[in-house]
């Protein structure tokens, strides 16, 4: 039967009626991505070019690691009174400092309090607060669910292997400051150097468990690792029968994104893992944690457009950090920007119970608040889960599914019945959210027991 031409609709064109009042500015701002040379701003980068910007060898050699060498940077730009408190601030920090020019760059200087880039990296004298009395250094117990060192196992399925101890730059506010770096004034650190016999163990002893199907290689930063440590380890564990997932762990697209433009072995090696993992039917990721949308730049959206092109899959894990992303509008304008840059924002973790960053954590409420507010301001893969990484090892629960929380004391207590069962774990708001009253209590060890008991009763009523 030959085909009937379609019937001509002589009517005019009917206008379409919107159904929704257009949108304004503010509601595409997450594609507006800062772009040219505004690192040239930088006294010390004034002529600084394009080509040495994107120079990721240039990136690693001209990292800030001391404040005189910040000073030189930055010169006349900071308030008076800042560079002793940052002095101040550094002798008292858990973590070493390294910061990248990238990320010195994005920093307003002139009001370097405010700035979320600057809260992460240097720490202040000034605004440091005391740490909670229930917080210790390796508050997640990595160290304690280590059948050997450098590699944790506590979820049934998956283990986190930790290949090295250094990364790109160093967070204020990380969980794993009982090893990564540099020993500071305040912490000497378990070591975790590249080593052959090390990386062999956890081979092995990844091998020896059927049951382990998902592999975290993290650190330490998968960017510090050389392209033939990539390929090693990649090569490696796709050869063990029951790995079938592996996700290299980086913090580098958010604060050293132009690797990715300018190192192509490291591009190539991390290729041809994914490639070799897809022939094999085994899913071979990137994980990344931007924190900022500011973090995601015209660089990065090249970065991470090569990487797309190249079908690496890139999802994100952020922190919930305070003055830095705690606003619904600060993490919604982060989550609608990394889905423009093709980057699955998966999880956003209550700050961990770490030490000497008490001025970053926020409270449970503000985590559950804020995710209300994001969830349906875009698709449901790239909106993140709200977890709590419960302190003692009870591994990630939704903030929002705890047994018991008391937001006058800051007490929340969560059950992991598919990871520890029968046990419970408490995270505890930061003291400076509680009213004057409660902050009294707390300082009282006695009342501090009271207080833990009481929501630990209360939850093991109902933990089901
Ligand atoms: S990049 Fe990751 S592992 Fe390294 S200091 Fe930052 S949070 Fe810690």
């Amino acid at each position: 039967m030959s085909a009937q031409p379609l019937p001509v609709v002589p009517s005019e064109v009917q206008p379409i009626v919107p159904k929704k009042p257009p949108v304004g500015p503010e509601a595409l701002e997450h594609k507006q991505l800062k772009r040219g040379t505004w690192w040239q701003k930088i006294p010390a980068y004034k002529a600084v070019d394009e080509a040495t910007f994107l120079d990721h060898a240039w990136q690693a050699k001209n990292s800030i690691t001391k404040v005189a060498k910040l000073v030189e940077t930055i010169q006349e730009l900071v308030p008076p009174g800042f560079v002793e408190d940052l002095e101040a601030g550094m002798k008292r920090a858990p973590m070493s400092v390294r910061v990248s020019p990238y990320l010195v760059a994005l920093i307003d200087w002139e009001h370097p309090y405010e700035d979320p880039e600057r809260i992460q990296f240097f720490p202040l004298g000034s605004r440091l607060l005391s740490d909670h009395p229930k917080l210790g250094l390796d508050s997640l117990h990595e160290q304690a669910d280590a059948p050997t060192p450098g590699l944790t196992h506590r979820y049934t399925d998956k283990a986190l292997f930790l290949p090295l101890d250094t990364c790109p730059v160093y967070c204020r506010f990380c969980t794993r400051s009982y090893a990564i770096g540099l020993d500071t004034d305040e912490v000497e650190k378990v070591h975790l150097r590249p080593n052959d016999d090390r990386w062999k163990r956890a081979y092995q002893y990844i091998a020896s468990r059927p049951e382990l199907e998902d592999i975290v290689i993290s650190g330490g930063d998968a960017y510090q690792l050389r392209a033939q440590h990539i390929e090693e380890i990649g090569e490696a564990l796709l050869a063990i029968p029951n790995v079938r997932r592996m996700r290299f762990a980086t913090k580098g697209p958010a604060v050293m994104p132009m690797k990715i433009l300018t190192d192509d072995a490291w591009v190539d090696a991390l290729t041809r893992i994914v490639e070799k993992g897809r022939k094999l039917h085994k899913d071979v990721v990137l994980h990344t944690h931007f924190n900022n949308a500011a973090e995601i730049t015209g660089i990065t959206e090249a970065a991470l457009g090569r990487l797309f092109e190249r079908g690496i899959m890139v999802r994100n894990q952020s922190v919930l950090i305070r003055g830095v992303n705690d606003s619904v509008e600060a993490m919604t304008l982060l989550v609608k920007r990394l889905g423009h840059i093709n980057v699955h924002a998966y999880y956003v973790y209550v700050h961990d119970m770490v030490q000497g960053v008490e001025d970053l954590r926020t409270s449970v409420d503000t985590a559950i608040h804020i995710e209300k507010n994001v969830r349906g301001s875009t698709a449901g893969f790239n909106t993140p889960t709200f977890v709590v990484d419960a302190p003692g090892g009870g591994g990630k629960r939704d903030a929002h599914s705890y047994e018991y929380y008391d937001r006058d004391t800051g007490v929340s207590v969560y059950s992991a019945p598919s990871v520890k069962p029968g046990q419970l774990f408490t995270y505890f708001d930061p003291l400076h959210q509680l009213s004057v009253h409660q902050q009294r209590r707390w300082a009282d060890p006695r009342e501090q027991q009271a207080m833990v008991e009481d929501a630990v009763a209360k939850a093991r009523g109902r933990a089901r």
